[in-house]
């Protein structure tokens, strides 16, 4: 069990501010617990960005706190591109130690809309393809700095009287790697007191923690879990995600077919279509041979070229054709929009426009 989301989000802002705690950050403002409740509520729920947005607290009290260095968010926006659409919107923040991360806003139609989060700075994963990927990692965030970019962006959808309707864990870094934090992040997003997201509107993406998805079966939550295979063997996915040499594929669908077993949950593939790589129909043929049969959801991803990487992403035509043979033999799949690619919206791109490549992971 993860503490409960006002515990963990107000403890984050007490100790920003230099607090030991909770108590220590009650005791200095004499604050009574139904102060921090309205604090937290007024964060978490109607996304307030900064005290004096918080007209329940009396005015000196938020001089005061405001004084003492107290803030309501832990990351800091630096650039928000829009997409020439204008319904991708990417953020790039600053953390306290000086680490960028991105998010994106995806604006669909009839008003759903989907955040997509970054769970470390950096990643140690190394995929072949990945922006993120080839800069190596810096650290885990915290659940509160996850939770943040959630909360930017839903300001800003408040402020056209809009919210979030999904977040998915598919921004920088492995979400499993840095489970306890990713954890209480999304209690902070469900708590029906505060962010008030359903748990099935969540989704986690993870490259295939063996162990992590056996862990995660047991959460009892409703969160959707999502694969990224991006390819059906084992050399062709070693060669593309280098996690496939620790986990093969073998040892991950058995995982998967554990998870569903015990949740009774679609898991969904992810799969990055990239041209001459692994988009032929052999592969789909063979992708195909691993998902029939089970609860399986086939997302097949068009890829965003990234400067970092030598690939392309397939033709649509091409895209299709695969998508057809998967259908043909009775597997679920959608074929992903792409969204933002105007503004560099995939995995890494931002922060690597404007950060020069941090070491490589080991
Ligand atoms: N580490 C997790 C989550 C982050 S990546 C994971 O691997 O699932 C989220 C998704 O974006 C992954 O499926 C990843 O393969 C994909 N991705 C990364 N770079 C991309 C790019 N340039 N274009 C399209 N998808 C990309």
């Amino acid at each position: 069990m993860v503490a409960d989301a006002q515990s963990i989000w107000i403890e984050a802002l007490a100790k920003r501010a230099g607090f030991a705690g909770t108590d220590a950050f009650a005791q200095a403002f004499e604050l009574r617990e139904y102060r921090l409740t309205q604090v937290y509520r007024a964060a978490a729920k109607e996304s307030c960005a900064v005290l004096d947005e918080i007209t329940t607290l009396p005015k000196a009290l938020r001089a005061a706190m405001a004084d003492r260095g107290v803030a309501l968010s832990s990351i800091e926006p630096i650039t928000v591109q829009r997409s020439r659409d204008a319904r991708t919107k990417k953020g790039l923040f600053r953390l306290h130690d000086g680490r960028e991360v991105e998010a994106v806003l995806m604006e669909h139609r009839r008003d759903r809309t989907t955040i997509c989060i970054s769970s470390q700075a950096g990643c140690a994963f190394a995929c072949s393809f990945c922006s993120t990927g080839q800069a190596g990692f810096a650290r885990n965030l915290t659940a509160v700095e996850i939770f943040d970019q959630a909360r930017y962006f839903a300001r800003d959808l408040r402020a056209r009287s809009k919210r979030v309707t999904n977040v998915v864990f598919m921004g920088m870094g492995e979400p499993f790697q840095n489970y306890a934090a990713v954890m209480e992040a999304v209690a902070l997003l469900n708590d029906p007191h505060g962010f008030g997201l359903g748990h099935r509107h969540v989704t986690i993406s993870t490259v295939g923690l063996v162990d992590r998805i056996d862990a995660f079966s047991h959460e009892g939550i409703q969160a959707n879990l999502a694969i990224s295979l991006h390819a059906p063997n084992d050399e062709l996915r070693a060669s593309l995600m280098p996690v496939n040499r620790r986990h093969g594929i073998a040892e991950l669908m058995a995982a998967c077919s554990r998870y569903v077993e015990r949740t009774h949950r679609k898991i969904f593939f992810e799969y990055v279509m990239l041209a001459g790589v692994n988009d032929s129909d052999a592969r789909a043929h063979e992708l195909a041979a691993l998902m029939r049969g089970h609860l399986y959801h086939v997302n097949l991803i068009p890829y965003n070229a990234t400067p970092d990487a030598p690939y392309a992403g397939s033709e649509e035509d091409r895209i299709w054709r695969f998508a057809a043979v998967l259908e043909k033999a009775g597997v679920p799949v959608t074929v992903r929009h792409n969204m933002g690619r105007d503004i560099a919206a995939a995995c890494g791109q931002l922060r690597a426009q404007t950060q020069p490549k941090a070491r490589k992971a080991s």
